[in-house]
């Protein structure tokens, strides 16, 4: 826990390979007082020098991926998954699709670049390289579609620079190596390459062209040189000779190109819209803005868009960021003229350059392989920190008060731990939220109370939940935890009315705190407003951590509430999401957890149980309730305690969150998981192995967990597949209600 008031907000857009070596680098050698938010499209960063072996089958996924989340854990910072879409210089923020603007005082943008496909009909026809995510769903499909035809496929490359000819040679090799595997060699497959320029590899020496040229003949690939494409249609591609290639697949692989979004931010942009830069990696034009890696263009020093010119900027630009960020001067760097270039041709094979050297062979491949990994394992196996000595010093620079850095020794407790009016108002007054007519007076007014009208025939449902904040986005935070608090009124049947927050924010200056507190009361209203449900006050403390919790209101027909206590011998038992955001998270504290499995767990959580909460109601359900603290197990024995009822529950069908069961195999579990399991002794568990892990995962704690639903069995699978069809993609019948003359005290949950 940083013990330094955060007073700076460094923000990181785009994981690419110069920010992943500056977020190592913070993780080594951290600024006290710099809080780091990394906002990456995509949380998986591909190292482009791995992607043609990725395509050919050579690695994983794993093996050429930069797993943002365990870094920038590691490194203190904060990971938006999010895509930015505009920059306000004046504000000083930074717009995404998925959220309120997030604020900083320096930013720096390594966001790559994309191919430029102004071409006519190019966006829509061609399979495009970046971004690699969409590319390797498209390229997953058009495998596929390959793999089932009937008639010959011919697949075309547009580029004629080393990317478009290493994915050639890859996606070659991947095809042949199938179709032969398949026993497939009917599939009859041809090679296009096609490039405006007369030559191969431009900026190349000559020998290694020339031996290009020949590889790719003799691989019976059809070279098009100038030829210029101008038009894409379905099957077809046009050029400005007048020549037309058909091609069944067309992968679009030329000269990079920048985001539209960047013209509009006031930066001084190049004539082809990358961000101008100085040697030190600052903008020309905004002093508190950096770029690195393809996206920038260093005036000083024109490079040619590639991987490694992008890692050499990592280290210069994690030195600048902190030199500007404590007001030091900032040290220029001065790239190499010539990098070594290795191009891999399929097998297993390679070709290297370095200006006018050229080498090639098995050897080679093997010898960039070696590179590779290496590369890789930096950001997998991270170093120690530094020792808190080297680096506790906070930062000073000019524009830092004492107010900002709250070095009051003796902060108070009490109502003296409340966040300052000023904060709070600033807050509040940036929130957006519906008016809502049953609200006498709420937040737009905010006296010392709220004042609601009360829902006549109807009962009072109220419930209250806080916990503290598990993953560092306080805007997907404040959507879980309202997901979450919502629960339990949806479980009663009951139709949410208001809620009051119950907020902690840690220590920092109050410019942060009120930035920490839009984002998220924003996720959380976001939440509230899409149930019709009016967030009318709460209270800000200042804390230790981040916390949050609502207070719901809700209203019922008293005759239509749901308990959790009427399970009738012989309903089916249905369960809506998957298991396992226990074992998930604290393998994400540890620095274990894969993102794309947080992902998939942050996703599930932020799904709202009101739709299955009502469509578990039509169908009948004799009791219903909520998973989370106590696990499945604690919440069926909840269900079943009242009556004289047990459970079978068949382990096989718990679906569980990608993740969460390798987590248990290596011993990864929730803290509370050792108080869930004191119920033990009411289930029988005789018929499983012992070291079973989805028996372990029944006791995992959820946070924001789906429905336990006791369903007459006539009902059961009809309610399953509406739920499916709601969007609960995971929902399973996982076991039944049998009756029992067993005392509640007995074993009531048996498995099979
Ligand atoms: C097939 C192929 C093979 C290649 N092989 C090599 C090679 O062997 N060696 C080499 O040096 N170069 C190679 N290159 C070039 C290389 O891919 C790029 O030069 C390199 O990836 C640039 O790195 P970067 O850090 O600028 O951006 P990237 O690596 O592209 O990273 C940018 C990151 O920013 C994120 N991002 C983008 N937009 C946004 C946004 N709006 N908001 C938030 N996040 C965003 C993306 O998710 C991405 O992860 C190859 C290119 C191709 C097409």
């Amino acid at each position: 826990m940083q013990s330094t008031p955060i007073v700076k907000d460094l923000v990181l857009v785009g994981g690419g390979h110069s920010h992943v070596e500056v977020i190592r680098r913070f993780a080594m050698r951290p600024l006290p007082g710099v809080r780091l938010t990394v906002v990456a499209r995509d949380v998986h960063t591909t190292y482009s020098g791995m992607l043609p072996g990725l395509v050919a089958g050579h690695y994983s996924f794993d093996d050429t991926h930069i797993d943002l989340g365990p870094l920038v854990h590691r490194a203190g910072g904060r990971l938006y998954h999010d895509n930015a879409i505009a920059i306000d210089p004046e504000a000083k923020t930074v717009s995404c699709l998925n959220r309120p603007p997030i604020s900083y005082d320096l930013l720096s943008l390594d966001i790559g670049s994309s191919q430029d496909t102004s071409v006519q009909g190019a966006a829509e026809f061609a399979i495009q390289v970046k971004p690699v995510s969409n590319f390797t769903l498209r390229w997953a499909e058009a495998e596929k579609r390959i793999l089932a035809s009937t008639t010959p496929q011919r697949v075309g490359f547009v580029g004629g620079g080393a990317g478009s000819i290493e994915l050639l040679f890859a996606i070659r090799h991947r095809l042949l190596k199938l179709t032969a595997y398949a026993n497939r060699k009917d599939i009859k497959l041809s090679f296009q390459l096609i490039t405006a320029s007369d030559r191969l590899l431009p900026g190349y020496n000559k020998r290694v062209q020339k031996k290009f040229e020949q590889l790719l003949r003799s691989a019976g690939v059809e070279l098009n040189l100038c030829e210029r494409v101008v038009k894409v249609q379905e099957g077809l591609v046009v050029s400005e000779s007048g020549k037309s290639i058909d091609l069944d697949h067309l992968f679009w692989v030329t000269e990079a190109s920048a985001p539209a979004w960047l013209n509009e931010t006031g930066l001084k942009l190049n004539a082809n819209g990358f961000i101008l830069v100085r040697d030190t990696l600052q903008s020309v034009s905004h002093p508190n803005i950096f770029a690195s890696g393809d996206i920038a263009a260093v005036v000083e020093y024109p490079r040619p868009k590639s991987g490694v010119f992008a890692v050499r900027q990592g280290p210069p630009l994690k030195e600048n960021l902190c030199r500007s960020i404590t007001g030091q001067p900032l040290r220029s760097f001065k790239p190499q003229r010539q990098s070594l270039s290795l191009i891999s041709i399929g097998d297993r094979y390679a070709i290297g350059s370095r200006g006018p050297f050229t080498l090639g062979g098995r050897w080679v491949w093997r010898w960039k392989d070696w590179i590779d990994r290496r590369f890789m394992k930096k950001y997998r196996e991270l170093p120690e920190m530094l020792s808190a000595a080297t680096t506790e010093t906070p930062i000073y620079s000019a524009d830092i008060t004492q107010h900002d850095l709250q070095t009051d020794p003796m902060r108070c407790g009490g109502c003296g731990s409340k966040i300052g009016d000023n904060v709070l108002r600033a807050a509040l007054g940036t929130l957006k939220q519906r008016s809502y007519n049953d609200v006498i007076i709420g937040l737009d007014e905010p006296d010392d109370a709220a004042v609601i009208k009360s829902k006549p025939g109807t009962v009072l449902v109220q419930t209250v939940d806080s916990f503290r904040a598990f993953i560092d986005d306080p805007y997907v935070f404040g959507q879980i935890s309202a997901n979450h608090c919502l629960s339990d009124i949806f479980a009663m049947g009951a139709t949410p009315q208001t809620a009051l927050a119950i907020v902690t924010l840690p220590l920092a200056s109050p410019k942060v705190m009120r930035n920490d507190l839009v984002q998220l009361m924003s996720g959380a209203i976001e939440v509230f407003d899409a149930v019709d449900t009016a967030v009318v006050g709460g209270h800000t403390n200042e804390g230790q951590e981040l916390a949050l919790g609502f207070a719901v209101n809700g209203y019922i027909d008293y005759e239509l509430l749901k308990r959790k206590g009427g399970a009738q011998a012989g309903d089916r038992l249905i369960l809506t999401k998957p298991l396992g955001t226990g074992v998930l998270f604290a393998g994400a504290m540890r620095g274990r957890a894969q993102s794309r499995w947080i992902e998939a767990a942050l996703h599930a959580m932020r799904q709202s149980n009101a739709p299955a909460a009502q469509c578990i109601r039509e169908h009948a359900s004799n009791a219903l309730t909520d998973v989370t603290g106590f696990g499945l197990f604690g919440h069926l024995l909840e269900m079943l305690r009242s009556t004289n009822n047990t459970a079978t529950v068949a382990l096989d069908r718990v679906a569980l969150f990608d993740g969460a069961r390798s987590l248990a195999d290596e011993g990864i579990l929730s803290s509370l998981q050792s108080t869930n399991l004191e119920i033990e002794g009411s289930i029988d568990a005789s018929s499983i192995e012992q070291d079973n892990s989805i028996y372990s995962l029944c006791f995992d704690p959820q946070t924001s967990g789906g429905l336990l639903a006791a369903v007459p069995e006539p009902n059961a699978e009809a309610c399953v597949s509406k739920l499916r069809e709601l969007g609960y993609a995971q929902t399973a019948d996982i076991g039944s209600v049998n009756h029992s003359s067993n005392t509640p005290s007995e074993m009531i949950i048996m498995l099979s």
